[in-house]
C-alpha cells in the first residue's frame, strides 16, 4: 500500500515538502478486520490543524503518521461478519491506497442513496455541520438576510442553500467571479461578492443586505468577518464554523475586535465543533438526503485524479480551487 505520512509541521503556508509517500507491506486482517481499497480521499481544512503541533479539539498528527482523514473504500477481505468483500464502507483511515481497520470503525453505504462520494460531503461531515451550524445555533426565520463566507466550498454552499429552502434571503462572499455567478446562477443565491475584487467589503455587505445582517455564518474569519460585524441587524445571530483565512497566519491576527456591533445589537457569537452533533447526525443525514432526494439541495464537488494528487488537492483548498467538496480519486 502506498501512504502520505507527515514529513515536518508547516510554519505557516504548508508546501509539498510537509509530506512523504512511503510504501508498506500489508498483512492480512486480524479477527474483527478488514482490509480495505481506498476509493475516495477526504482533504479538509480542519487537517491543517492537526499538522501543528498545539493542541486542539482533535490531536495533533504525529511527525512520521499518516495523514488521517475521511475515506470511502471498498472491501477486499473481511475477517468480521459484519462486511463482505464488495462492500462500500466509510471511515477514518487518512490518506492512504489499502489499509486494514477494525469493522466497527467503518460504515456501511448504500449507493443506491447517493453518489458514494456525497457520504464525504453533503450526506457526511461538511452538510452535518452546514445543516446543524445553521439550523441549530442560528435559527433562521422566513425573509432574514443570511450571509455565508466561505460560500461556495463545502459547508458554505450547502448552508446558503438551506437558508434558501427555509425562505431566507441569502448572500454568499467567495474568491472568483466564477464562483460569484455559480452561487447566484446555479444555487439561487439571492447575491453573492467576490472578496478578491470587492474594494470596501463592509460597503458591498451593506449594499447587498440591504435590510441587514441577521444571521452570519463563519466560514473564514479576518476581515470578512469584521465587514459582517460592521453589518449586523438587532438580535443576529452568528455561527463561527471556520476561520480558514487565519489557519496559515504565524503571528495572530489582532485587529480589529469588533465586539461593540455585538454589544450594542445583542449578537449572538457561537462556535461550534460538528462532533458535539454526534448523537443528532441521524436526524441530520435524514433531512438531508430527503432534500436531495426532492431536488431542493445540489451537492457539487471537485475531484483531484489520482492518490498522488492527494496533497496538491490539500494545497489547493487555501487558494479556493475547489467548487464544492474537494476529493480524491484513488
Ligand atoms: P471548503 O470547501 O470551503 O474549502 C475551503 C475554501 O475556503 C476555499 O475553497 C476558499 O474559497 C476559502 N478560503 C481559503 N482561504 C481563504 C481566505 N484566506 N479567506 C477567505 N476564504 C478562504 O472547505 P470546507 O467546506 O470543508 O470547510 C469550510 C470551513 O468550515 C473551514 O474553515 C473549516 O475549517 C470549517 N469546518 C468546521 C467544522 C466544525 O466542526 N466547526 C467542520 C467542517 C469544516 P475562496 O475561493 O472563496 O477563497
Amino acid at each position: 500500500a502506498r501512504r502520505i505520512v507527515l514529513a515536518s509541521r508547516p510554519k505557516g503556508k504548508p508546501t509539498t515538502e510537509n509530506f512523504r509517500t512511503e510504501t508498506v507491506l500489508l498483512s492480512s486482517p486480524s479477527p474483527g478486520e478488514v482490509l480495505v481499497k481506498a476509493l475516495y480521499l477526504s482533504v479538509d481544512p480542519y487537517m491543517r490543524g492537526r499538522m501543528s503541533e498545539s493542541k486542539s479539539y482533535v490531536p495533533p498528527y504525529e511527525i512520521g503518521g499518516v495523514v488521517g482523514g475521511g475515506a470511502v473504500a471498498e472491501v477486499v477481505e473481511s475477517n468480521d461478519d459484519r462486511l463482505q468483500p464488495g462492500d462500500i464502507v466509510s471511515g477514518q483511515f487518512g490518506w492512504q491506497t489499502y489499509a486494514i481497520v477494525p469493522a466497527k470503525h467503518l460504515r456501511k453505504i448504500d449507493p443506491a442513496l447517493a453518489p458514494i462520494t456525497a457520504s464525504l460531503g453533503l450526506l457526511g461531515v461538511t452538510g452535518l455541520t452546514a445543516y446543524f451550524g445553521l439550523v441549530d445555533i442560528c435559527k433562521p426565520q422566513r425573509n432574514e438576510t443570511v450571509v455565508v463566507s466561505g460560500a461556495a466550498g463545502a459547508v458554505g454552499m450547502t448552508v446558503g442553500q438551506i437558508a434558501k429552502i427555509l425562505g431566507c434571503r441569502v448572500v454568499g462572499v467567495a474568491g472568483s467571479d466564477e464562483k460569484v455567478r455559480y452561487l447566484t446562477e446555479q444555487l439561487g443565491f439571492d447575491e453573492a461578492i467576490n472578496y478578491k475584487t470587492a474594494e470596501n467589503m463592509t460597503r458591498a455587505l451593506k449594499h447587498a443586505c440591504p435590510n441587514g445582517i441577521d444571521v452570519y455564518f463563519d466560514n473564514v474569519g479576518g476581515d470578512i468577518s469584521d465587514a459582517a460585524f460592521r453589518n449586523l441587524n438587532t438580535g443576529a445571530r452568528i455561527s463561527v464554523c471556520g476561520q480558514i483565512a487565519l489557519y496559515n497566519l504565524e503571528q495572530p491576527d489582532v485587529g480589529p475586535r469588533l465586539l461593540t456591533p455585538i454589544l450594542i445589537h445583542r449578537a449572538l457569537v457561537k462556535g461550534f465543533i460538528i462532533t458535539d452533533y454526534a448523537d443528532r447526525f441521524p436526524e441530520g443525514v435524514q433531512q438531508l438526503a430527503k432534500w436531495y432526494r426532492d431536488g431542493q439541495l445540489k451537492f457539487e464537488e471537485t475531484i483531484a485524479e489520482g492518490f498522488d494528487q492527494t496533497v496538491e488537492a490539500f494545497l489547493g483548498l487555501f487558494t479556493g480551487a475547489n467548487l464544492g467538496k474537494q476529493i480524491v480519486r484513488v
